[in-house]
């Protein structure tokens, strides 16, 4: 009798040599040398003890407990062991810490990244506390009091299990995600001079954390995004010291929904809840910008790091799985159907790269203007392309498994299920687009970003490789758009701006794997990123790829 001999994957630290060779062009040497006993356990666990931890999870999916036996309201949310758990690895992995310790200077991001790129696909979607847990920190470090910002962030980055918080950020109300103008949360004081929220938040993942950063409107203040507030609202209440939750916070019910179903996400009425304003209770948009960009950043990093697993299980399905009297991965075109996958992963870790690293910088403070300007515009385009990637590779490999692909106990339709939230939170596909508009009418982000894309050129053009006269087109092209829009009606404007989103991403990418490439072939005479780079300009920015070429990408 036959029986399908299941996908096993290995340490994924080890098995992934895209990741081997960013890490060697980004880090110096002796950073490299300290960081890599971690990346070596995180890769071992991920293929083991964490994945295991993930299903269990999603097995025991958070449940929402609103009274006690006695009927007094209590609002508990009650998560698996392993959910807990889940958090504890990535607390002394220092996932949101790093950022914040200067243990590696500029390149703390780029350590952070690849912590992440291997705990991601195996922590059943706990890299969303994570990812509000590290931009609380951030906003907290950049306009908070000292007397907060002393009493909080040292929770948001500890190491300690027992000791470190996670984070929230309620924004989205029934009436608008992408229009927090709207906001209609209102903030008032109390007689004791307490700022207290009153209103719905909509949507509201994490709901365990133990605090939260939400948006709402100060009593008085203008309408619009313009008179919102930030406000750190905190589960036990430093006031009283009693919980918030059933009484000011009352969890309404938990979001039935299509995935990242070990996240606990819910619908809160906030009847009063206690809250500190970060900053003064103006300038509430301003100050969530810094908030967004890291969590956009971390929406990439998953975006990226779930289409290398997609690609891992599905190279290991193959190579054990027969069809026509050969093993899948030595069928022609099932071959060439993996080799595209492995150059679209490819792509989405060198945008997720390049923002790390200049995100790195910028909080270093060694990122001159020119790259603030272009980290600007990257963070909106990386995280709308690789997220749109994300899913339609997430549908190649459940298609990559066959039958077994859509059968929910293999573990795989989950990928598609998960990835599918990736271009909604954080910004939709639209509302990231139109923000470009926004970064380069304000602060010329996307000239910064095609003047960056030039720069990444410029080191190809020593020894340029096929494909990179497509790059050079392409971005010809991006500047004549962009000099276009002072003259261009605003309605038929916005109609363009996914497209040229899109194209901006996909060219910048395709500089990025050029230059990468560039690097293989002088320090190491290697060509397989060349291959990749070559395929990848060839699909997205013209012409196709040739037989010679699928077989150099799956290398
Ligand atoms: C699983 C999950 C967890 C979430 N967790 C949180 C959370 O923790 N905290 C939180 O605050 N929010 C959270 N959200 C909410 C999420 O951020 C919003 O759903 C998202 O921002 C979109 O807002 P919306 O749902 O109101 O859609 P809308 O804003 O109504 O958008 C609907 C559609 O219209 C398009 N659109 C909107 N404006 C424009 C425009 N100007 N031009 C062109 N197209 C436009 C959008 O692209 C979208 O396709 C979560 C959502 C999900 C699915």
């Amino acid at each position: 009798m036959f029986f399908q001999e299941p996908p096993r994957l290995p340490n994924t630290y080890r098995s992934d040599v895209v990741l081997h060779e960013y890490l060697e062009r980004l880090l110096p040497p002796e950073v490299r040398a300290e960081v890599e006993p971690e990346l070596d356990r995180m890769g071992e666990a991920a293929a083991g003890e964490l994945r295991l931890l993930a299903e269990q999870a999603e097995q025991s999916p958070p449940r929402l407990v609103q009274y006690d036996p006695w009927g007094r309201r209590v609002d508990r949310i009650e998560v698996s062991p392993a959910w807990s758990e889940l958090h504890a690895v990535q607390a002394r992995a220092g996932l949101s810490a790093l950022p914040y310790e200067d243990r590696h200077g500029s390149h703390d991001r780029v350590v952070q990244h690849a912590l992440l790129h291997l705990y991601g696909p195996s922590s059943a979607v706990y890299s969303c506390p994570v990812a509000m847990t590290d931009a609380a920190a951030r906003v907290l470090v950049d306009h908070a009091p000292a007397e907060l910002r002393e009493r909080v962030v040292p929770r948001l980055t500890s190491r300690d299990p027992g000791r470190a918080w996670t984070s929230g950020q309620w924004m989205t109300e029934r009436q608008g995600g992408s229009d927090v103008g709207g906001t209609a949360t209102v903030a008032r004081h109390d007689h004791a001079g307490v700022w207290r929220l009153h209103g719905v938040k909509w949507f509201t993942s994490a709901t365990t954390a133990d605090c939260a950063l939400v948006l709402a409107r100060p009593e008085g203040a203008p309408e619009g995004s313009r008179g919102l507030g930030l406000f750190l609202v905190e589960r036990i209440d430093p006031g009283s010291g009693r919980t918030q939750l059933g009484s000011t916070i009352l969890v309404n019910r938990l979001k039935d929904k299509l995935g990242t179903r070990a996240l606990p996400t819910a619908e809160l009425t906030l009847a009063g809840a206690a809250a500190t304003p970060v900053g003064g209770a103006d300038g509430g948009l301003k100050k969530i910008a810094g908030m967004l960009s890291v969590t956009r950043l971390h929406n990439a990093v998953s975006s990226a790091a779930g289409m290398r697993r997609g690609l891992e299980l599905a190279t290991a399905y193959a190579r054990v799985r027969q069809a026509f009297g050969r093993r899948l991965v030595d069928l022609p075109l099932h071959g060439a159907t993996l080799a595209g996958l492995a150059v679209e992963a490819e792509a989405a870790f060198a945008l997720v790269s390049r923002g790390m690293e200049l995100q790195g910088r910028l909080e270093h403070g060694v990122a001159g203007e020119p790259e603030q300007r272009a980290l600007r515009a990257l963070v909106p385009t990386v995280k709308l392309l690789t997220a749109k990637d994300a899913v339609a590779h997430a549908s190649e490999v459940v298609e990559a498994f066959g039958g077994a692909g859509y059968v929910e106990d293999t573990g795989i339709p989950r990928l598609l299920r998960d990835a599918q939230v990736l271009p909604i939170w954080e910004g939709t596909t639209n509302v990231l687009s139109l923000d470009l508009l926004r970064a380069e009418s304000r602060e010329r982000a996307v000239t910064a970003l095609l003047e960056d894309l030039a720069g990444h050129l410029a080191v190809v053009r020593a020894a340029p490789a096929a494909g990179v006269d497509l790059v050079e087109r392409s971005h010809a092209a991006l500047l004549e758009r962009v000099r276009a829009w002072p003259d261009t009606d605003g309605d038929a404007l916005q109609e363009q701006m996914r497209d040229f989103a899109f194209r901006l991403g996909r060219t910048y990418a395709a500089a990025l794997l050029a230059h990468h490439a560039a690097h293989r072939r002088a320090r190491h005479a290697d060509d397989r990123a060349a291959g990749v780079a070559r395929r990848y300009a060839e699909r997205w920015l013209g012409g196709s790829a040739s037989p010679a070429l699928l077989t150099e990408a799956r290398r």
